[in-house]
């Protein structure tokens, strides 16, 4: 793929902004790294679009090509989809004792294997006492195969015993893990290698006993667009509230991960990367979208042109802070700086012991609210009146305030808040004090 890019790249060595054609040309080869990567292809069709609707027009970073701006957008699109915006990965609904846990999926997509990992990892990480079950009564020696992985685990596996269903199975475990005083109890369930009714059957009355908080659908994530299938069929059926894609250690490009999460919408909670006990990693968005794309080293390259010219910026205020130039239009970048990091509660929250007080402001009536108001205040001024703003007076205050939909009062209160921040700045400028408070800032 990157030699294919960067020819298509070397075309486009003009800055400014993205233009159609540049988007147009550079996602071609976007959609084609995609269908490579054994994304499905409505899947593939419909995220390049959004990425071009969101790429043209957009600034080219200085000393960036348009090219490698449109990869940089695409990464950051794939992580976007990838992580989805409601769960975090890695954590299971595992409170009120004992929780059940059903592992779903084909046979030989690694559920066995991941129940036991998944096991040891509440263990040793969360101290969480497990209870594992084979429902397996299909394949045989597919019960002692988890009993063989606990015992070197050391996690507890349900006694096996001949000639139960998987139902009766199910039940027994579920008495043994409240009786036992488990955290957690694991339900491994048997496959098939296609998906049949008598499987489905199965999963859903053993669901249906368990009332399980997790089901987890285990996923070869060599098998590319077949895993969409599967998964839809599943969620259907059973319903899935998260997904483990295995064999992520195999040299496959890791797409279904993306059709997956694009076309079910669950969350990728982990990802299997080898059959040793340790080998299961919470799913980390940017390392698969690093992955499918293929260009980690031109993502780093514009993120790091990126940072350079905002050290630059801050490079620049500074200077002009420190001879006490300090305008209307420096406090109103200084304002979105402060709402961009999460407003005063973010900012302050990530201060060591100032998150109490930055409730204390909140209460006061000191939020992002008041952020937007100052911003929307500064935006009414004329270019004139905020590189110079000491010639305000009443007939432009009552302009600006009525502008932002405001009173004076509020005006008069950030000019206030303005004077004291300029006079400060030039204070600390003169002791070299203010190169030291904005090292921190930046
Ligand atoms: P099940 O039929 O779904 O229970 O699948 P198993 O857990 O028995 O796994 C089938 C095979 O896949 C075993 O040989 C596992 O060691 C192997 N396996 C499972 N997960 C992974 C993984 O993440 N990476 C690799 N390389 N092999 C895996
Ligand atoms: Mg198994």
């Amino acid at each position: 793929l990157s030699d294919r890019l960067s020819g298509v790249f070397d075309r486009l060595t003009k800055q400014g902004s993205l233009s159609d054609e540049d988007v147009k040309t550079a996602l071609r080869e976007v959609r084609v790294a995609l269908l490579e990567a054994d994304v499905s292809l409505p899947v593939a069709r419909d995220f390049v679009k959004a990425v071009q609707d969101k790429a043209t027009g957009q600034a080219v970073t200085r000393s960036i090509t348009p090219g490698q701006q449109v990869v940089k957008i695409v990464h950051d699109e794939l992580v976007h989809v990838l992580a989805g915006d409601t769960e975090e990965p890695g954590k299971l609904r595992i409170d009120n004792p004992p929780a059940p846990i059903l592992m779903v999926g084909l046979q030989g997509s690694g559920k066995t294997t991941t129940t036991a990992k998944l096991a040891k990892r509440l263990k040793d990480r969360e101290g969480k006492k497990v209870l594992m079950a084979s429902l397996d009564v299909n394949r045989p020696a597919a019960m002692e195969q988890l009993q063989i992985l606990g015992t070197q685990i050391g996690v507890d596996t349900l006694p096996i015993v001949k000639g139960e269903d998987p139902v009766t199975i199910a039940k027994r475990a579920k008495t043994q893990a409240s009786m036992g005083g488990y955290d957690v109890y694991m339900l491994d369930t048997a496959g098939r290698l296609h998906i049949d009714q008598e499987l489905i059957a199965q999963a859903a009355a053993v669901r249906d006993v368990a009332n399980p908080r997790e089901t987890l659908l285990v996923v070869d994530g060599l098998t590319g667009q077949d895993a969409v299938n599967v998964a839809t069929e599943f969620d259907d059926k059973i319903g899935v509230s998260g997904v483990v894609l295995t064999r992520m250690d195999g040299d496959g490009r890791g797409g279904a991960a993306l059709s997956m999460r694009a076309v079910t919408g669950k969350p990728i909670k982990f990802v299997g990367l080898g059959e040793k006990m340790d080998a299961l990693e919470t799913f980390e968005p940017d390392r698969i979208a690093g992955r499918i794309l293929g260009m980690g080293d031109i993502v780093a390259l514009v993120e790091k042109a990126q940072e350079t010219i905002e050290a630059e910026q801050a490079e620049k205020m500074m200077k002009r802070f420190q001879k006490g130039r300090f305008n209307m239009n420096d406090l109103k970048m200084q304002l979105e700086q402060m709402l961009k990091m999460g407003g005063m509660e973010g900012l302050m929250g990530m201060m060591p012991g100032m998150g109490k007080m930055a409730k204390q402001m909140e209460g006061a009536g000191f939020d992002d609210g008041i952020l937007r108001r100052q911003i929307a205040l500064i935006q009414s001024m004329t270019k004139l009146e905020r590189a110079n703003p000491q010639i305000l007076q009443a007939s432009r205050k009552k302009r600006i305030a009525k502008g932002a939909g405001l009173e004076v009062s509020e005006l008069n209160k950030l000019l206030k808040m303005h004077r004291q921040m300029a006079d400060m700045m030039k204070k600390m400028g003169k002791g070299g004090m203010l190169k030291q408070a904005m090292k921190g800032m930046f």
